[in-house]
Order: structure tokens, then sequence, then C-alpha cells
């Protein structure tokens, strides 16, 4: 085969374009994730060779170099990790396979700052090398091919790459990267280390660099041909708690997860009894853009006694909490484990449900003592939250009490349904809420007049998902949950007995009224009655108690249904 010359994706070149043009400030997140490949094609190498032995024979201790040439420009990052075919060389490295690569185009705004935060969710990857090189070559050969059998690709980051037939000695991928002149500052030992300890020093492999000495005739420092390990290369969850700092648990975070922004808070736990693992699970302080994409990867990644397993095991985590993310490590699974068996094992069960109540106790705790941190939390994720109403019958309670809306007394959704009950008026038997479009539509409804001159406050539930949450949950501490738009809305104690007469007063006065209006709008009303709940409004429509809200079936009629 020869050498071949071929165009980026039309999404590449923009993608290329923007990050050069966004990412300036942050130029050195580019070796973090040239490193994260690295260390993935570790994974995969380990991961691989379960089935197939032979693939890692002489390929030797997993390792991470990277070294530098000041005279030539040059930073190259290698590893003897999985490599790539020509054929993956041009899909990998000339297309974006990710899902939500089309949601994540159209919410690029144009303003670099958003945009360049937006990337960052995305993963910036293998193309963040062009923030810093004019040049990228890229030499690798597939684990189990020959050493005849290598590619060489090469792109200059502009619309096409080349890729061409070469030799390699070892398995694996070397990255060079021909610096710009204005990037030179990154060939130098103490830079390029100081950054691999600030964003990789999680990193389950060596990194290594090699040593380097002060010369003293010359006046400047001379590499050695002695290689040293510059990180800590133990992965993180696997190091025990107090050797790690926040500072530490934060910059994992971000690689992890592609974020720029550092966690809300995390949990880390090695957990022993029937089922043995070590979770260390994260709360981003952000929504990912694709929270609402259904397909897109859940957020934890499975490993087998420190061997990478898969990156969206969606079995380990309730999709009401596929905002979490991170890593859980077990030691039961067998390390060929399929999603098959996922599917169907104890021990993942058991997993699930660990983690489930670790996330729960996190969000417990977030609620209680970081209260500012929390309703950040509720603004993101709030509407996802709910969703466990009807998940996860097991949890039913503690989600209830996690849940915050906005009310009569409170424009922002920061109620919780125990500062509701605290607040309950001396007879009021039920928690009252009302649903609308939004919350001007539902501040204005006329049957909130009654209550509002009463004092009694009411919940106002303006998310889409309220509905369905509704049919989820009834009750709360006891309290059935009610809604003030429904049938004979009954206050119960709350009515007193000068009220009650009045109103069986107004009922006998405007008798031959109502006959007539039930004439006029005969076959389209049930029912037509007087009533007390309204102080300013001369008529209201209610729904009968026990069908469809108005707002569920406008919903259901939006829907097409
Ligand atoms: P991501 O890592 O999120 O998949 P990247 O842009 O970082 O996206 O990398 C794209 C793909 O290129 C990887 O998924 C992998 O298949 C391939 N790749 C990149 N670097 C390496 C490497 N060092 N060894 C083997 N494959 C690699
Ligand atoms: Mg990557």
């Amino acid at each position: 085969m020869s050498t071949e010359t071929l165009g980026f994706q039309a999404e590449v070149k923009q993608l290329l374009h923007l990050m050069i043009h966004s990412l300036y400030s942050n130029k050195e997140i580019f070796l973090r994730e040239l490193v994260s490949n690295a260390s993935d094609a570790l994974d995969k190498l380990r991961f691989e060779s379960i089935a197939n032995a032979e693939l890692a024979e002489g390929a030797g201790e997993p390792q991470i170099t990277v070294s530098f040439d000041k005279a030539a420009k040059t930073v190259t990052i290698a590893d003897n990790g999985i490599g790539m075919s020509r054929e993956e060389a041009i899909a990998h490295l000339g297309t974006i396979a990710k899902s939500g690569t089309k949601e994540f185009f159209s919410k690029l705004s144009g303003d670099q700052q958003k945009d360049a935060a937006l990337i960052g969710q995305f993963g910036v990857g293998f193309y963040s090398s062009f923030i810093v090189a004019h040049k990228v070559t890229v030499l690798t050969r597939r684990a189990g091919t020959a050493f005849n059998v290598a590619t060489r690709w090469e792109s200059t980051g502009e619309g096409d790459f080349t890729v061409e037939p070469a030799e390699k000695q070892s398995p694996g991928t070397e990255i060079t990267l021909h610096l710009r002149d204005d990037d030179l500052e990154f060939a130098d030992r103490w830079r390029l280390s100081s950054i691999i300890k600030k964003y990789s020093d999680h990193v389950g492999f060596p990194i290594r660099m090699k040593k380097q000495e002060w010369d003293k005739d010359a006046g400047e420092y001379k590499l050695l041909d002695e290689w040293e390990t510059v990180n800590q290369a133990a992965s993180l969850w696997t190091r025990s708690k107090s050797d790690i700092t926040d500072e530490q648990y934060t910059e994992f975070y971000k690689s992890l997860a592609h974020d720029m922004q550092a966690p809300l808070a995390w949990t880390h736990n090695r957990v022993e009894g029937r089922s043995e693992y070590t979770q260390l699970l994260y709360l981003p302080a952000k929504a990912p853009f694709d929270l609402w994409d259904r397909d897109r990867p859940a957020g934890v990644k499975l490993y087998v006694k420190r061997v990478f397993i898969m990156d969206d095991a969606k079995e380990l985590m309730p999709v009401y909490l596929r905002f979490v993310r991170g890593v859980i490590d077990s030691q039961d699974l067998p390390l060929n484990v399929s999603r098959e068996i996922l599917q169907e094992s104890r021990d993942v069960r058991a997993i699930r449900e660990g983690s489930t109540k670790r996330v729960l106790s996190m969000l417990e705790d977030l609620a209680e003592n970081r209260k500012d941190d929390y309703a950040g939390f509720w603004k993101e994720f709030g509407q996802v939250l709910k969703e466990g109403l009807g998940e996860d019958f097991a949890n039913q309670e503690r989600i209830a009490k996690l849940l915050r809306f906005a009310s009569t007394s409170a424009d922002e959704q920061t109620v919780s349904l125990a500062d509701y009950v605290s607040r309950m008026k001396e007879g009021q038997e039920a928690v009252y809420y009302i649903t609308a479009d939004s919350l001007a539509a539902a501040k204005a409804s006329p049957h909130l007049e009654i209550f509002r001159k009463k004092g009694i406050e009411v919940l106002l539930l303006t998310d889409r998902i309220d509905e369905w949450m509704l049919s989820h949950l009834n009750e709360f501490d006891g309290k059935p949950l009610a809604s003030v738009a429904k049938g004979g809305v009954d206050l119960g104690k709350l009515e007193d007995e000068e009220e009650k007469k009045a109103r069986e007063e107004t009922a006998e006065q405007f008798k031959e009224l109502i006959e007539g209006v039930k004439k006029v709008l005969g076959e389209r009303v049930k029912d037509v009655r007087t009533t007390s709940r309204l102080t300013d409004s001369p008529a209201c429509l209610v729904v009968d108690e026990h069908e469809m809200s108005a707002n569920l079936q406008r919903l259901l009629k939006q829907a097409g249904q």
C-alpha cells in the first residue's frame, strides 16, 4: 500500500478551527489528552490480552514516555499499548465518532469562552495536539501485527492528512508534535513534568521522562540516558483516601469527565462484604450538553481488579443518576465479563444498590450542609432526579426529601416537602400544589385565590416532568398531595363555620342562575357550581377530582396523543 491523502470529516475541520482559537489560554491540556489516550491504549491491550494472551507477548511493562528535542522543536508521547492499524488510524484520527456530535455542534454559540467550555465537555481528545503543533506525526503499530505493517499518519491540521506504510520495532503508538514557534516553552523538562503531575498524576501506568543533570561546563541542563517515573503511577481510586488531596481528586475528575469545572462533591469508598469493590463517584457542577440524550454513554467506568473493562456500564447506576461520573472497580466480577453477564449478575445488582445509596447520601449531605451548592445541583439536575420517584421505589422516600419546589412563598425552586409540612396551617391536612406551564401562569391562577387569602402555601409545579412525577408521588410524611385545581378541593377543617354557612347560602341564592348557565353550556360541561374558592375572579374551570389535570391533558395533546 502506498501513501494516501485523505480529507478530514467536516466536523473535524470545524473542531480543529474552534480548538485552536478557543483553547489558547489553556494550551497545556494537549498533554493531558495525549497521555489519557496512551493510558486508554494500555488499558485496551490489557483487556484484549485476557482473551488473547499472545497480544501482550514481548510488549514489555506497560508505560508511557514523554520526551522532547529542543533543537528539533518537538515533543513526543509514546506508549506500548494496543496501537492502530491503517484503517483504525484513518477512522479514529480523521473523524469524530462520539455520540452527541450533532448536538455538540448545534450548541456552539460563537462566544469563545462558552464554546471552550463546551469543547471541554465534549472531550477535546487527539485533535488538541494542534493547539500547540503545526504538524503532528503519528507512528503506530497494532499489537499482534508485524513490524513492517506499521502506519505513519501525518497532518498539519488544516484540511487533510496522509497515511503511509512504515516500520516500527514494537507495537504501540508514538505521537510527535512539531511545535509552533509560539509554543516552544513546551520543549522543556520542567514544564512537561509539572503538567504531567498536575493533570495525570493519577494515571495508573508509569509516565516516564529522561532524567536531566546540570552540566557545569556547558552551563545548561543535559538529558541523561536514564528514565524516571514522574507520576504516582497508581490509579487514584486504589490509593488510600488520606493520601489523596482535594486537588488530586479534582484533577482526576476533570480528566475523567472531560470537564473544565471542578466537581461539586465526591464519595470514595472501599466496600467489603458480600461483594467487594471500590467506588469513586462524583457530582458534576454543570449538566453536560447531552444530558437529555438517552443514548449518551453512562458516566461510570467499570474496572475489574484494576483492569479497565468498559466505559459506559449502564447497569452500575440507575438511569435517574446518569449525571454521576466515576469509577467502580470490582474484586468479584470475572475479567471477561460481558454486557449480558452484567445484566444478570447479583454482584452488579449489589454494586448498583450500594452506589445508589452512596450517591443519595452525598446529595443529602450537600442539601443539609452546603445549601447553596445543593441549589446549584438542583438547577442542573433536579428534573433528572425526579425521574427516580418512578424508577427507584426502594429509595422513593429519600428522593422525595431531596426534591425542591417553587411555591407561593418562593419563586426559586428551594422549598422542600419537609419545609412545606413544617409551615402547614393548623388544621391543614394536605400538601397543596398547582401545575402550570410557567411560573407566571401558576401564580396568576384563580385557583390560588382562596389559598392566598387564608395564607396557605401552595407548591407551584412548572417542570414538564411534574405531572408524571405526581403520578408516583401521592403523599409525603403521611400528608396527601392535593391539586388546588381539582373538583371540590376540600378545605376540610380549614373552613370555619361562618364560611360554611356563607357557602351554603350562596349556593341557595344563585340556584336559578346556575340552572340557567347549565342550560346554556349544555353538554360542554359536567357541572356548574358556586364556589368560595375565588375571591377576585368571577369564574374558573376545574377538573373533576378523578380526572386528568388540564395541564396533563395539554401536554398529552402536544405529544400527539
Ligand atoms: P477519545 O479518547 O475520547 O476516544 P480522542 O480524540 O482522544 O477521543 O481519540 C480518538 C481515538 O483515536 C481513540 O478513541 C483511539 O481509538 C485512537 N487513539 C488515539 N490515541 C491513541 C493511542 N495512543 N493508541 C491507540 N489508539 C489511539
Ligand atoms: Mg481521548
